[in-house]
């Protein structure tokens, strides 16, 4: 497309790496053809669910104070639970985030006493000060909650041995994060998650099992509550936000955990019952209607990536040919410079803040540098296009997002083309 090409060079994209680019492309669309059906399915999931619940006008009206009856929360919640295949849904602005929901998920479940497994190795980051790994004022650890591990095997799959050997009558709830997040472990599929489960549950019947799903909803057709857990977690910052809900977090579940964890997120007693949606209906509706086809772009901007970069010599992970459970694309560009390069890229072709200039600073949490790239509506959204990572071997950058294919795809080819102008690939 002539016309195209034009608009392309004028933002500074090369007739080379759009060339490259399009060449690219020719190869994965069978693929992305897959990840339109999986959308298509959900957009119908989500919408039966918005039909069935009578979602109307009147669940976008603001409320303030207490929020009793608040019908566009209780509504909302609702959809959710049916969207998730659950009896019980949490899900309102008063959930900050994911790690938010994942502390209340936890707290509300595990007594002095009680264990926690992780049997898929350790957490995000965010969750090891959480469980108190790392300690924490007010951790799981500092109420008496122990917290027990076991990693991965070398070859990534669970051990199902050492998980065996590691419940005993203390063990009350198994975490699974489904994501690599920012690890380098495979992402699980949820059919995956589901035979993990059934070997927990076989071993310990009345154990409860949580999954940290971020990252991770829309990505298949079915969710880890399809396949036997107890609380499915996640953020709304991230995939069901659709990009538009400006904070949140959610949990799905049996109603017992999710009243358990109603109180915990406001009071014993109170419950579910209190919590005014603030005006924020709109945006919590909107973007749960938009996130199947946000996540299918976000996602073929992942697999583009892989496909552009991993024949230039870098390593991808997920590689080019894999099959994908989560939005997230880590690309080893193998250099400060290349990191530096493919920030610059994905930062120019943002909507908000294009202007702005990614370099490498000092982080709370880490003992590198760490580079950003982000220009997105909702703050540190990284359902928008994003990109970072801490400055050290092997110079990956994690990559994930944009709430439109074409935003990816432009981001992605800018990535490339300041890597291109820096020397560092050659086309
Ligand atoms: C992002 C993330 C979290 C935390 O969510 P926030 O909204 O950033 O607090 C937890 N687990 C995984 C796997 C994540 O990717």
């Amino acid at each position: 497309m002539e016309q195209l090409l034009e608009l392309y060079q004028q933002m500074g994209i090369s007739p080379a790496v759009y060339a490259y680019g399009e060449e690219t492309l020719n190869r994965i669309r069978e693929r992305f053809a897959a990840i339109d059906r999986i959308a298509e399915y959900n957009q119908a999931k989500v919408l039966a669910a918005m039909q069935k619940n009578r979602v109307g006008a009147a669940c976008f009206a603001a409320t303030t104070g207490y929020g009793y009856d608040d019908m566009g929360r209780d509504t909302l919640e609702r959809v959710y639970a049916d969207v998730f295949h659950t009896e019980a849904a949490l899900v309102r602005p008063q959930i900050t985030c994911g790690t938010h929901a994942l502390t209340v998920a936890l707290s509300a479940n595990l007594l002095p006493g009680d264990e926690l497994l992780s049997p898929v190795g350790m957490p995000y980051d965010t969750l090891q000060e959480v469980i108190g790994i790392r300690e924490s004022p007010c951790s799981l650890a500092e109420y008496g909650v122990t917290y027990r591990q076991v990693d991965l095997l070398a070859d990534g799959s669970f051990d199902y041995d050492g998980i065996r050997a590691a419940i005993h009558e203390k063990t009350k709830l198994i975490t699974i994060q489904r994501s690599k997040g920012y690890a380098t472990r495979p992402t699980f599929s949820v059919e995956q998650i589901g035979e993990l489960i059934a070997f927990c549950k076989r071993i310990k019947p009345d154990v409860l099992v949580m999954v940290d799903n971020c990252y991770g909803e829309f990505v298949e057709t079915i969710e880890p509550s399809d396949v036997g857990a107890d609380m499915t977690v996640g953020s709304l910052i991230k995939n069901p936000g659709g990009g538009l809900a400006p904070i949140g977090g959610y949990i799905c579940g049996t109603q017992k955990c999710v009243d358990r964890c109603a109180y915990r997120l406001s009071a014993p007693g109170l419950g579910q019952e209190v919590g005014a949606n603030l005006g924020l209906m709109p945006s919590l509706y909107q973007g749960f209607f938009l996130s199947p086809t946000v996540v299918a772009g976000a996602e073929k901007g992942a697999i583009f990536a892989a496909n552009l970069y991993e024949p230039l010599g870098f390593r991808c992970v997920p590689n080019a040919s894999e099959p994908r459970y989560d939005i997230i694309q880590a690309v080893e560009l193998g250099s400060e410079a290349g990191m530096i390069a493919f920030c610059k890229g994905i930062q120019a072709a943002a909507p908000v803040d294009s202007y702005a200039d990614p370099i490498p600073g000092d982080m709370p949490g880490y003992d590198a540098q760490v580079i950003m790239a982000a220009g997105a509506f909702v703050q540190g959204s990284t359902m928008e296009l994003s990109a970072d990572g801490p400055i050290r071997e092997p110079y990956a950058v994690y990559f994930q997002g944009g709430l439109t294919w074409a935003h990816a795809k432009l981001g992605i080819l800018m990535s490339l083309q300041k890597m291109a102008d820096a020397g560092l690939v050659k086309l």
